[in-house]
């Protein structure tokens, strides 16, 4: 029997991305396993269920799509559906766990083999696994695009007859994935881009897109992993009053601050947001972790004096169709670590060969993706973050 793939519809609120999308859906039938595509799944990402080509399958049944060996989702499923889960069903998706403990406890009461896409390591090999990376990239893209949509000025220089526009200025805060992107887009549309980030290491990347690096002195927070750590109440005063500084020439601000396993750091207070330029934006997309500006009201518009503050939690999904497309390929290529080649197939065309589940624990990517396993939440973070060893 071959193994058997299925994509549930998205059911969190606002989510817009599919786990799955055609190109993707036919590569995976080429290793000879059967996938079902709930039925109107990636309607959300303009992709017609009719967009799914044989062999996939299409099916609105929760046997077909809760029962199979293996699920895919980018959300991890509401516990009512991991229930419809059989013991030793593989899930690969999003999960926060220190978020979400009610999804933690349904995955190890269903037995389920959780593989949560956040936990993919940063090493090179698993480049192509990494959801965090693939979705923040379009959250950040997304966000200089929200700020340059919100502003009432140009964000290029403009040589006109009627007259000369200096650029916009934007700062970007935090250098991350999202931050670098953000910097690269608001670069792109003409703005001189200004970034800061508590790691110094980023100093060079944001350099090469054409931005400057702000610099607060004494404050260097590189954690193990080359992670941002939690900053020192003096060190935060250091950086708070630099950052005060900058904002306040600024037309727009884009926090990508995140700590992870954390809630995102405050940097902006009300203060540094009333000294801001009248018209100036802020995008927060550290509101997904409640935020980087103490203002935000996540996923609604903040009108605070004359700055507008907006706090978009899942930027990734405005851009759903390539979100979806990067996100379906981050698991075809984790997917390609499990699923292995039926023995005694030299002779058998590549077309034809069949492959099966299994898992190699001891691979450094499995044994730092997988969340639960058995009935026990095997991630030592996550254990710790949700108070299981206590
Ligand atoms: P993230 O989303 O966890 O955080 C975003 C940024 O916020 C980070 O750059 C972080 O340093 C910064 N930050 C945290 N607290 C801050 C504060 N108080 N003030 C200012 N900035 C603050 O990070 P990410 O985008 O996922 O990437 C983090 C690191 O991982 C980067 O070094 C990135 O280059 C690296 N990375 C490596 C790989 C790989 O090797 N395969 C892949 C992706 C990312």
């Amino acid at each position: 029997m071959s193994v058997t793939i299925s994509v549930p519809k998205e059911t969190t609120s606002g989510e817009k991305r599919v786990a799955m999308v055609p190109k993707v859906a036919a590569k995976l039938a080429q290793l000879n396993v059967a996938i079902t595509v709930a039925k109107g799944a990636g309607k959300k990402s303009r992709i017609p269920d009719d967009a799914f080509a044989e062999p996939v399958q299409l099916s609105g049944r929760a046997e077909d799509l809760f029962g199979s060996d293996i699920v895919l989702a980018v959300n991890a499923p509401e516990p009512k559906a991991i229930e419809k889960m059989q013991p030793g069903t593989v899930l690969l998706s999003f999960v926060q766990a220190h978020q979400n403990p009610e999804t933690v406890k349904a995955l190890n009461a269903a037995r389920v083999t959780c593989f949560a896409m956040e936990l993919v390591p940063r090493i090179t090999r698993a480049q192509s696994m990494d959801a965090l990376s693939s979705q923040a990239s379009a959250a950040g893209y997304k966000a200089a695009l929200m700020a340059a949509n919100a502003l009432d000025r140009f964000l290029p220089m403009l040589t006109t007859a009627a007259g000369t526009i200096r650029p916009a200025k934007v700062l970007v805060i935090g250098a991350g994935v999202a931050g670098l992107q953000a910097i690269a887009t608001a670069k792109r549309l003409g703005a001189k881009v200004f970034a800061y980030d508590v790691r110094t290491a980023s100093k060079e990347q944001v350099e090469s897109l054409g931005a400057e690096f702000l610099v607060a002195e004494g404050v260097k927070a590189e954690a193990e992993g080359g992670y941002a750590r939690e900053l020192s109440d003096a060190e935060k005063q250091k950086q708070q009053a630099m950052l005060e500084a900058s904002m306040s020439d600024a037309d727009a601000v884009i926090t990508t601050a995140a700590v992870p396993g954390r809630p995102a750091p405050k940097i902006v207070s009300k203060a540094m947001v009333e000294n801001m330029k009248p018209g100036s934006i802020l995008i927060d997309l550290g509101a997904v972790g409640g935020g980087n500006c103490e203002l935000t009201d996540p996923d609604k518009t903040v009108h605070h004096g004359a700055v507008t503050i907006l706090g978009p939690t899942n930027a990734a999904s405005l851009l759903a169709e390539h979100a979806s497309e990067m996100y379906a390929q981050n698991l075809f290529n984790f997917l390609k670590l499990i699923l292995i080649e039926d023995d005694g197939q030299d002779d058998v065309k590549p077309k034809d060969k069949t492959h099966s589940l299994k898992i190699d624990w001891e691979d450094e990517i499995i044994a730092r993706t997988v969340l639960t396993r058995d009935g026990k939440t095997v991630n030592e973070a996550a254990r710790k973050a949700l108070g299981e060893d206590a």
